[in-house]
């Protein structure tokens, strides 16, 4: 037996090859490094990639969403629906804009936003529902749509985990309102930082150019004009460069991400059955290999028959040279937002998911060997701190 450590295995990892490395290189000999060409041939591939449809990119996902809410002209006054199981981003954005989130629970087998739920929470104020599709899995976006058209209502959706999901067999940007991804380095697409926005059409694709850069028109040679309050949101080359490298790579990274959570199921399946755990409640991801990007593997741990907390069990598994996350706690839980009075209880499934929910490593990088090492550590330790 050898005594050496196994390698750290971070719980994700973003990949580029040298044609990545190349590209940046060539964008920083250019002379031109801000936004230019390579972002203009970045939103025309994307746009080429979601059917044709506007699209416009952004510093990071976060700008991306406000200007989604700002597209859509939603201000103070106005509610959005959403859900607490998210990066605070997603609310965030939405305060500030100066609307209010309303919070829905979520379903614990998707671990979405539970859409059955969402009609009994819309107000005479309710302007939006900004679903957030976590680890990559979209709603039901038939029902999602359906919901939204009864009640007059925009979407904006978070897809900042979503690039490269679909829905029947049509990829999730290519249809629907307004749809928000995120490049930032964790996702399944990456130029470093950034995010881009798909819209309906050429006024709001104009709208949202507005918005990233100081509320800014050009006109002729020397003219200029300012008519909204814009920020300074834009997406530079470099990081356009990336994303373009990326692009031709998101076919093998999906594949392989896809390869290593069916191989997750079957390792873990097989372990639980070994080591006597078959009544375990852990609860594994929805086994959907048809719209997932797979954008991460999360179990939800079976607190109430161990002996150990969530900080217990992660601990455990870094001493086996094993990194996982936590994706998230309830947004209503944090200090920002029970001061505005909401509470992690009003959405006791989210509040339970939330202090339950785990992300275990899965990049396209991995081996099967590593989800292998995974598995069989993180039985080991859910064995160790079966409660008798
Ligand atoms: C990453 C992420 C965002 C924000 O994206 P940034 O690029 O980090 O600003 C928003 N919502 C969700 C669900 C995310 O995962």
């Amino acid at each position: 037996m050898s005594n050496s450590t196994p390698e750290f295995i971070p719980f994700t990892r973003p990949s580029f090859n040298q044609e990545t490395i190349d590209a940046v290189s060539e964008v920083l000999r250019s002379g031109w490094v801000t936004s230019g060409p390579k972002l203009a041939e970045f939103e025309s591939t994307l746009s080429k990639y979601f059917g044709d449809r506007p699209v416009r990119c952004f510093a990071n996902g976060t700008a991306t969403m406000k200007i989604a809410l700002q597209v859509a002209g939603i201000g103070a006054g106005d509610e959005v629906i959403t859900t607490p199981i998210s990066w605070v981003a997603t609310s965030n954005v939405i305060l500030s804009v100066g609307a209010k989130p309303v919070f829905v629970d979520i379903d614990p087998i998707t671990r979405n936003i539970d859409l059955n739920k969402v009609s009994a929470a819309i107000t005479p104020k309710t302007r939006a529902i900004m679903p957030v599709y976590l680890a990559g899995l979209p709603v039901n976006m038939d029902q999602l749509y359906t919901l939204a058209k009864e009640h007059k209502l925009r979407v904006i959706e978070d897809a900042a985990q979503a690039f490269g999901s679909q829905w029947k067999g049509k990829k999730i940007g290519s249809f629907g309102d307004l749809v928000s991804f995120s490049f930032q380095a964790n996702k399944n697409l990456t130029t470093i930082e950034g995010g881009c926005l798909v819209l309906n059409n050429t006024d709001e694709a104009k709208l949202a150019e507005k918005f990233r850069l100081q509320g800014l028109t050009r006109q002729g040679m020397d003219g200029m004009d300012v008519d909204v309050l814009g920020g300074k949101d834009n997406l530079t080359d470099v990081n356009a460069a990336i994303g373009l490298e990326q692009l031709k790579q998101l076919p093998t990274y999906q594949a392989r991400r896809t390869a290593l959570a069916r191989r997750y199921f079957e390792v873990m399946r097989r372990e639980l059955k070994a080591a006597g755990l078959e009544d375990l409640k852990l609860e594994l991801p929805a086994e959907n290999f048809t719209d997932s990007n797979w954008h991460m593997f999360q179990v939800v741990l079976p607190l109430a028959q161990l002996n150990a907390d969530r900080a217990q069990i992660m601990t455990d598994l870094k001493e086996l040279g094993i990194g996982t996350g936590v994706h998230y706690p309830a947004i209503t839980g944090f200090t920002l937002y029970k001061n505005q009075g909401y509470k992690p209880t009003d959405t006791p499934i989210a509040e339970r998911i939330g202090r339950s929910i785990l992300t275990l490593p899965l990049f396209p990088a991995m081996s099967d060997e590593d989800v292998d090492r995974i598995t069989k550590g993180f039985v080991g330790i859910l064995q160790k701190h079966r409660k008798n």
